[in-house]
């Protein structure tokens, strides 16, 4: 059975830099929970990052910038955290490798599991289109990133993998 990647925070763990939830109750979670579908990470905390912490964004650009060192990823104090975040976006990777996982649900917005559209950078609330850090890097490694706002296309997504795996026999 084809696993699925998902943010913790959409799970009700309480990892944000806020020190809060970003819970999701969906028909479609639940099913994968109790399927055992689910393995779940927060890219930031995985890499060291305290709860609570500052406010993190992409430095006026997006998660591909990041990955290709032209852009930095910095909190509102000034810190640069930009190892922090290719940290860990490199562990969700690691973890999905791991786990054959080919669909990742990251919540909305945030600059490591953005998957349509980030802060712009300068702290003023505006958005800009663009992902996270996180899932620019499972995307440049085939992975198929959704929001939380996208769980049925997930799910089709996830079950046409797994058709996939079965059609070309491979076990897992
Ligand atoms: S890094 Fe991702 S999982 Fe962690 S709190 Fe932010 S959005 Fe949620």
């Amino acid at each position: 059975m084809n696993k699925v990647l998902i943010s913790a925070c959409l799970l009700g763990d309480k990892v944000r830099y806020d020190g809060k939830s970003l819970f999701t109750s969906s028909d479609i979670l639940q099913e994968w929970i109790d399927k055992g579908r689910v393995i779940s990470i927060c890219p930031e905390v995985s890499s060291g990052m305290s709860i609570p912490r500052a406010p993190a964004e992409i430095n006026g650009g997006d998660g591909y910038d990041v990955l290709e060192g032209i852009i930095s990823v910095m909190e509102n104090t000034g810190n640069n955290v930009t190892e922090d975040f290719l940290r860990g976006a490199n562990n969700a990777l690691k973890l999905c490798k791991a786990n054959e996982i080919t669909v990742a649900v990251l919540a909305e917005f945030s600059p490591s599991c953005g998957s349509s559209s980030v802060y712009s950078g300068d702290f003023s609330g505006r958005k800009v289109n663009g992902v996270g850090v996180t899932a620019a890097l499972l995307t440049s490694n085939g992975i198929k990133v959704f929001s939380q706002h996208q769980l049925t296309e997930a799910n089709k997504s996830l079950a046409l993998s797994e058709e996939y795996h079965e059609i070309c026999g491979i076990s897992y």
